[in-house]
């Protein structure tokens, strides 16, 4: 089955009781058993609910893996992950990566005795001269937020599985329509369903996919015993944005190649990041593992100056100044003070993560209308 079908009808069926064409939000915490024991698979909403089982296997079918997982958060998700591992473990992680999972890693694991080591994915050297017999999982993200560097997901999987350690993508920013993790060799996926997914910037909701039963049982035991579990009314907006995704994602991909393209050309404007771009240092990568190059453009501006920054950003009316992205909405945002400030500012520089970069999230309007209001708000700087 090809994508667009897949979006649409994996995972659901009309409901059997009533023939509802669309999954019914199983709003409830329990369910009735005939004898002690005697149950048709539901017994209480943490351990398993219909409407969650439809988006697991739903957001399964889309990264072509074998079981889906749902949590109440991306960073539910990540924290399920990290608990796969035990004190004196370590992690090598992608140097470029979103504030939250940097924080998760170095803010409450390191107080357990798991170390983060932060590199450039792309440096198999560095990579390797940093692996050791503690070395337990490679934490990646492609393209990065926000800096949009491209990590070659097969070489550092093959990496991974020569050394006998586990690599999880966090696959937010492509989502499943332009890139397919596991295909590449990963053996877990991540999504912040937040985003690209749900689509509508109306819910928070995370998922790991895997196709290996081993890692599945420990994930479905840590969502049970730890119990981060998304409700009922979130898993239906989820499954009711992912049957859109290939829609949405294909027109933010095309507008925001325009965009791109329009502020490289703006006076203001210094560095444009896209891995659209030829020169982009990532760009073969992304043509060889990605679909399209993305919805997500960031830019510096000429001078660097945190006040243009803050000109620029509440200068516009489209783009909408907020965090997070993947909706059909635009949105700008100032990492630096928003997504990326529980980030060192020594470390944010050594990434080019400067206080005048200006993240794009760009959506599905006509991109004729964003155009005209990025040149306005360039225009007052
Ligand atoms: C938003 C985001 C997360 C965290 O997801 P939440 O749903 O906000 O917890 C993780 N990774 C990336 C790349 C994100 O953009």
């Amino acid at each position: 089955m090809k994508f667009g079908t897949k979006a649409i009808h994996a995972g659901v069926s009309p409901d059997p009781t009533t023939g509802a064409v669309m999954t019914p939000i199983y709003q409830t915490s329990t369910y009735a058993q005939d004898a002690p024991g005697q149950h048709k698979g539901y017994e209480y909403a943490r351990t398993q609910n219909p409407t969650r089982t439809a988006l697991e296997a739903n957001l399964a079918a889309l990264e072509n893996g074998k079981h889906g997982i749902c949590f109440g958060s991306g960073l539910a998700a990540m924290d399920a992950v990290l608990k796969l591992l035990s004190p004196g473990d370590e992690i090598i992680s992608t140097n470029d990566l979103y504030g939250g999972s940097y924080r998760l890693m170095t803010r409450i694991y390191a107080k357990y005795g798991i170390k983060a080591h932060f590199l450039d994915l792309n440096d198999l050297e560095a990579v390797k001269a940093v692996v050791n017999d503690k070395t337990r999982l490679f934490w990646v993200e492609t393209p990065t937020n926000p800096m949009l560097n491209i990590v070659d997901i097969e070489a550092i999987c093959q990496l991974a599985r020569e050394k006998g350690i586990w690599s999880c993508v966090d696959n937010t920013f492509a989502s499943p329509f332009l890139q397919n993790p596991l295909d590449l060799g990963a053996d877990i996926v991540l999504h912040s369903a937040t985003k690209y997914l749900g689509g509508h910037s109306d819910v928070v909701l995370g998922a790991l996919i895997t196709n290996q039963d081993e890692l599945a049982e420990q994930f479905h035991f840590f969502q049970n015993a730890a119990g981060a579990v998304p409700g009922p009314q979130d898993c239906f907006l989820v499954l009711r944005g992912t049957k859109t995704l290939h829609l949405r994602v294909e027109r933010a991909c095309q507008n925001a190649a325009q965009i791109a393209e329009f502020l490289k050309a703006q006076p203001q404007v210094d560095q444009v990041y896209y891995p659209g771009f030829t020169d982009h240092p990532g760009h073969t990568t992304a043509k060889k593992q990605m679909r399209m190059f993305g919805g997500m453009v960031s830019f510096d501006l000429k001078g660097g100056k945190l006040d243009d920054a803050v000109k620029a950003l509440s200068g516009t009316h489209l783009f909408t100044l907020a965090e997070s992205l993947g909706g059909v909405e635009s949105l700008i945002g100032h990492p630096a003070s928003m997504t990326h400030a529980s980030i060192p500012r020594a470390e944010r520089l050594k990434v080019g993560l400067t206080d005048s970069l200006i993240r794009l999230s760009v959506g599905v309007e006509d991109v004729e209308d964003l155009q005209q209001d990025l040149k306005h708000a360039l225009g007052q700087l």
